[in-house]
């Protein structure tokens, strides 16, 4: 193995991505170093490196690797680590994916087995590359996985392509939805037919949902996510304005409103329409806005009379990666993943990569290593 590997590093809002090489770490006991097949460029990376989100205000000390949608094989294995987190035996060339943190095991959140709420959890997802191990963000050669950390290995019958996402938008998804309870025979709304939004489109079908409505405006989206299960889809092009959305939401479950509301789009102005569409009992799922500042006015008189609740959620527990690569494996045939293709871009391309998604040239670049 060679002592060095390339890594894009950011070093804040305006500088271009630079290549520089790090030492290959050797891991420490219970770690695990994955050599990165490919990495994914995900909203949230865009959100960063466009500077929606500052990272250096939410801790996270610069220079930096972005990237966390990855799947990889094992390079090395620290002393001791045997077996994945579901205690399936594990060996170098072994491929896998990650959880994309960690969390500090003895917080309260922590403790009463919350750990997605873990304080450490948002920043370890973002944590220093110029001291040991480097390697902590998708966007090098190497992935460093921390002791703790959850990693499975990814069945054979999945392609790479398939499994590079499942760290994020599909785990957060099936996440978010056990988190509000959604159950079988109910109905859900989908604010945003983006990649988490065409994921909790099929995890809500395999859920048992009753009616699955996507909400978006653009038709290429829409289409897609009929094609991953929604019984109904609103063109906001066509309905435009909340009202009129509303009504139809209204209509499409029999006058009472949905049980869930998803936003899933990364603005705050769509969450007082979403709350509206919900019926008495219903739950608001927001997961989509983590941009800090974002704000939006609601009256909290909607909910209290309807007994209605908003809940937050960010990041996904211990075993929800084991279901997605799971679910992955049920959904694969019966859904064309294939159509929500990545285009390839090497790892000196990043900064092109980056652009050609935020101009929406690409829909999902991945890095290729
Ligand atoms: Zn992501
Ligand atoms: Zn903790």
């Amino acid at each position: 193995m060679p002592d060095k590997g390339r890594a894009a590093i950011y070093r804040g809002l305006g500088h271009p991505m630079e290549i520089v090489e790090y030492p290959v770490p050797e891991p420490e006991p219970g770690a695990v170093l994955v050599k990165v097949r490919r990495a994914n460029i995900c909203g949230s990376d865009i959100h960063i490196w466009r500077g929606d989100i500052d990272i250096a205000a939410m801790g996270a000390p610069l220079p930096i690797i972005l990237g966390h949608e990855t799947v990889g094989t094992v390079a090395r294995l620290g002393e001791g680590v045997v077996a994945d987190s579901a205690g399936e035996p594990l060996a170098v060339g072994d491929r896998v994916v990650h959880r994309i943190f960690y969390t500090c095991g003895h917080c309260r959140a922590c403790l009463k087995g919350m750990d997605p709420a873990c304080p450490l959890a948002p920043i370890a997802v973002y944590s220093p590359c110029e001291e040991y191990p480097h390697f902590l963000g998708a966007y090098a050669e190497y992935y460093y996985i921390r002791p703790g950390q959850k990693i499975f290995k990814v069945p054979d019958d999945l392609t790479d392509e398939m499994a590079a996402p499942v760290n994020c938008a599909l785990a957060q998804v099936i996440y978010g939805l056990e988190r509000v309870g959604f159950g079988y025979g109910e109905t859900i709304a989908i604010q945003g037919a983006g990649g988490l939004g065409i994921c909790a489109t099929a995890v809500a079908r395999e859920m048992g949902a009753e009616k699955v409505i996507v909400i978006d405006g653009i038709e290429e989206r829409l289409e897609l996510a009929r094609a991953f299960g929604a019984d109904e889809v609103i063109d906001m092009n066509e309905l435009k304005t909340p009202e009129e959305r509303f009504m139809r939401v209204r209509e499409l479950t029999g006058g009472w409103g949905a049980d869930v509301v998803a936003e899933l789009v990364g603005y705050p102005h769509v969450i007082p329409e979403g709350i509206d569409m919900l019926g008495n009992s219903g739950r608001y799922l927001s997961m989509g806005t983590i941009s800090l500042g974002m704000t939006y006015e609601a009256d909290p008189a909607l909910l209290v009379m309807g007994n209605k609740s908003i809940v937050g959620v960010m990041l996904y527990g211990p075993d929800t990666l084991k279901k997605a690569l799971d679910f992955l494996r049920r959904a694969k045939d019966k859904y064309p993943f294939d159509r929500v293709l990545s285009r390839p871009y090497a790892l000196e391309e990043i900064n092109k990569a980056f652009e050609e998604q935020e101009k929406g040239l690409v829909t999902r670049a991945t890095i290729i290593l």
